[in-house]
């Protein structure tokens, strides 16, 4: 049998029925804050003021986080009979929680046939989150952002003040009230390798009242603006860069400048930001002092574990670069013209050999890289 090429359109691609599906999720359209909007203060305010989405982002990781995180709890629920995805709200906040892992006390009130095969040694709300490799070594460090911290203290605080939420298919969970939630557990998963890792905090109270006072001051602003910008903007961030509000959050941005020009308004700012820059400046020069000398110092030292660290070494592997003689031939076997394109760079050599001054002209529309030169303030007298 010989297979038949069906020509799809080229326009088509897959990713504009994920983008179209992405769109219609309850998440990307309720006005009402989930525990997940809360990355930064002003994105929360926005959501809350209905505020008109005008940024599509780029949403393609995300995407494939969601179908990934779909899947797993999907399986655990089947494999395992873990509580997963289950609603949980009150009148500011509305999320759905990963998994609800209960303890004996807590399944023994349910009805028999809804009791989990195994119950856990304490209450745990457990929150899935797949990262990339490119930031899998930070995670393992240092666990969960403060973001994430907060989503889930929030989560946790909503069960134990609220209880689940009283809607279709989890009404047998909201007839146990509010439940005493005594851990948190963060299950990470890496999205290039599989590979999981598992952080757990004992619930704490004063925690869960700090994040539930950060929605309160998101709730109670008059207006988005009055709320703290908490990243660095366009081109500085990738949570800005992909943010539904960010035309709102930064406008009056003059062409070709960066979005962050817009926090200056007198020389005041100014020298605030110098004296931050000084200061970065200073820190930077000092921590790449430090970097330096560790890394002469391990020159030598063989891969391993050594304390909290592992030491790996990479590259030292020859380098290609293009066989243009080698290219030269196939380009003659294959009776191909060999391009004559004047070389730049050797003409420049031959003209300084002789002693001539290489001309220079603009090149049309393109500018050198602004630097900037920061020095201490002359005195005046
Ligand atoms: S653009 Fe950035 S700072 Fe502004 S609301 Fe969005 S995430 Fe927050």
């Amino acid at each position: 049998m010989t297979a038949t090429t069906l020509s799809a359109p080229a326009s088509l691609s897959i990713w504009d029925a994920a983008n179209s599906a992405d769109a219609r999720r309850p998440r990307s359209v309720q006005r009402q804050l989930g525990a997940s909007d809360t990355i930064c203060s002003r994105r929360a305010g926005y959501i809350l003021a209905g505020t008109e989405r005008t940024n599509a982002g780029d949403k393609r990781a995300a995407i494939l986080g969601t179908y990934i995180h779909q899947g797993l709890l999907e399986d655990a629920r089947r494999e395992y009979g873990w509580l997963t995805e289950r609603t949980v709200a009150d009148g500011t906040l509305r999320g759905h929680i990963d998994v609800v892992q209960l303890d004996a006390a807590t399944a023994a009130r349910l009805p028999k046939r809804h009791r989990p095969a195994e119950p856990a040694a304490h209450l745990t709300v457990e929150d899935v989150k797949t990262k990339s490799s490119r930031v899998w070594d930070r995670v393992v460090r240092f666990g969960p952002t403060a973001a994430e911290m907060r989503q889930v203290l929030l989560y946790a605080d909503l069960l134990r003040t609220v209880g689940f939420a009283d809607v279709p298919g989890q009404r047998y969970l909201h007839r146990l009230g509010p439940i005493d939630v005594q851990r948190i557990r963060f299950r990470f998963v890496c999205r290039d390798t599989g590979e999981e890792h598992i952080e757990e905090f004992v619930f704490d109270e004063w925690l869960a009242a700090q994040a539930r006072w950060w929605v309160d001051r998101v709730v109670e602003a008059d207006s988005p603006e009055e709320l703290r910008r908490d990243h660095d903007g366009p081109g500085l961030s990738v949570i800005c860069d992909n943010c539904p509000f960010v035309h709102s959050c930064w406008p009056g941005v003059p062409p070709g400048r960066p979005a962050q020009t817009i926090l200056v308004h007198d020389d005041e700012d100014r020298a605030k930001a110098l004296a931050d820059y000084v200061r970065a400046h200073e820190r930077f020069r000092e921590a790449k002092r430090v970097k330096e000398m560790a890394r002469a110092m391990l020159d030598d030292s063989p891969e391993g574990n050594y304390g909290d660290n592992h030491l790996g070494w990479g590259g030292g592997n020859d380098k290609e670069e293009s066989d243009v003689a080698a290219m030269v031939e196939l380009f003659e076997d294959a009776d191909l013209v060999v391009p004559m394109v004047p070389d730049e760079k050797a003409m420049i050599q031959i003209l300084r050999r002789a002693g001539m001054v290489v001309p220079r002209r603009k090149a049309a529309g393109q500018k050198t890289a602004r630097t900037i030169k920061v020095s201490r303030a002359r005195k005046t007298s």
